[in-house]
């Protein structure tokens, strides 16, 4: 499916893409309307160039965005938004009211992730940290938060600079901790529905590791899934390995679980409804002739709809003390299946939103450059904002972020690309920064036009 896709998008000439930094050869007229947005990037990204540097050199973990926040937060208020920090944690809410209309909030994360950077670029961070659970590492954003924020900042700078061009209110919001899960809920929980105006609508952009630099993705419906962590605690009878008549063996049983959790997918899901159930992590016993007492499992689970993931974990409690009971293992040792805090729901573009979103984003930029794209098992505590309230105008988009180049070399088998979060993963950021700003000024200014 991704080399198929790949292929398709490699096919976008680079011609097509308008580079944000390619300055005209000749003078040409001043654009107008919305050409302007365009031209007015170019104009500035050195300058985003510069802060991107500075925000991808300095990446902090999730739930630690304390200088990110603050940095951004100072750009808000120089740009004249009411801006309020520390909510939900690291959460910056940035309002703007300009007359009655609309209430849009624009969205953009900020955490970076455990991973050592191997990208080789000049600004690569050379951050390195303890995370909460102790374990040494470097710090980077090699999910592209960095991009997410730098475009963010552009598109803050373009609104307040045409507010005579669109009414009602901004809400620009920039998130904590979207990497765990978190950030959008406890921003939700500190009031952000509340405290501040309640949105109408709702966008984000995320990059994309499979999409040519400057194409736009999107995806009605589903765009990406629930994820859930989910333990099992298998528990047996321990005891020698040479005589296992005397115990109930978790790992024999362990491996029954993770046999028949397969059939969840295979045997009991509608086909036309993706689901994954993967188990990650299988640990027991300490020594070849003991039999241990118990066994864990660790799984992902990823669905769409809750009645989905609903079957799927009761299908999972079902198989794992079924294949107990099976096994003659006690009533007082069954499985004990848990289901982490941890859960990320999944994201949902409403389809006609999306397509009217759609239709304004081809509308505006060259017919290629704008691509539906199929819905990932991926994903992004986004969806929790349209959850929470269901009457919202909700979107997600994509941004690619490959270099051409790259994407051409992948397609003819010459090249792997490096996926989000890989240690590799450096976007062609002004592309990506470019794209991304336009396209969310472009939305704004239509959702907040006048009449
Ligand atoms: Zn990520
Ligand atoms: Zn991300």
């Amino acid at each position: 499916m991704r080399h198929a896709l790949t292929a398709v998008l490699a096919a976008v000439s680079l011609s097509s893409i308008a580079s944000a930094q390619t300055a005209p050869a000749t003078p040409v007229p001043q654009p107008s309307g919305q050409s302007a947005i365009g031209a007015a990037i170019a104009r500035d990204m050195d300058g985003l160039m510069t802060l991107y540097r500075d925000l991808h050199a300095s990446p902090e973990l999730s739930l630690q965005e304390v200088n990110t926040a603050a940095k951004l937060a100072k750009r808000l208020k120089a740009l004249k938004f009411d801006v309020t920090e520390k909510v939900g944690g690291t959460g910056v809410v940035a309002v703007m009211k300009n007359g009655s209309g609309p209430t849009l909030l624009i969205r953009a994360d900020m955490d970076g992730l455990p991973v050592v950077e191997q990208t080789g670029l000049d600004f690569a961070s050379k951050v390195r940290t303890r995370t909460p659970e102790g374990v040494e590492t470097g710090v980077m954003h090699a999910c592209g938060h960095d991009t997410h924020m730098t475009a963010f900042i552009a598109t803050a700078k373009l609104l307040a600079a045409r507010k005579d061009q669109w009414k009602g209110t901004l809400v620009m919001i920039l998130q904590p901790a979207e990497e765990v899960g978190k950030g959008a809920r406890d921003m939700l929980e500190d009031g952000l529905y509340t405290r501040f105006p309640r949105p109408t609508h709702a966008i984000a952009f995320h990059d994309a590791a499979n999409l040519t630099a400057g194409v736009i993705g999107y995806t009605p419906g589903y765009a990406l899934a629930n994820v859930d962590s989910v333990d099992i605690l298998v528990k047996g009878v321990g005891g020698h390995g040479a005589y296992p008549q005397t115990t109930k063996d978790p790992i024999v049983l362990g491996a029954r679980i993770v046999t028949t959790l397969q059939t969840l997918i295979s045997r009991e899901q509608e086909p036309q409804d993706p689901a994954v159930v993967t188990v990650g992590s299988f640990q027991a016993g300490a020594k070849h002739n003991i039999i241990p007492d118990e066994a864990k499992l660790l799984l992902t689970v990823r669905s769409y709809s809750d009645e989905t993931r609903a079957r799927l974990i009761e299908g999972i409690r079902r198989v794992a003390r079924g294949e107990a009971m099976a096994a003659g293992v006690p009533e007082d040792r069954m499985p004990v299946v848990s289901v982490k805090d941890e859960f990320t729901p999944s994201t949902y573009n409403p389809p006609a939103f999306a397509e009217q979103m759609a239709g304004l984003l081809k509308s505006h930029f060259p017919e290629s450059r704008v691509v539906q794209t199929p819905a990932v098992m991926g994903g992004e505590d986004f969806g929790r904002f349209y959850r929470a309230d269901k009457s919202i105008n909700s979107f997600i988009f994509w941004v690619g972020g490959v270099p051409a180049d790259r994407m051409a070399a992948a397609a003819a088998g010459q090249a792997t690309l490096p996926s989000l979060h890989s240690p590799f993963w450096a976007p062609q950021a002004d592309r990506v920064i470019a794209t991304a700003s336009e396209a969310m000024t472009v939305l704004a200014l239509d959702i907040l036009k006048k009449d």
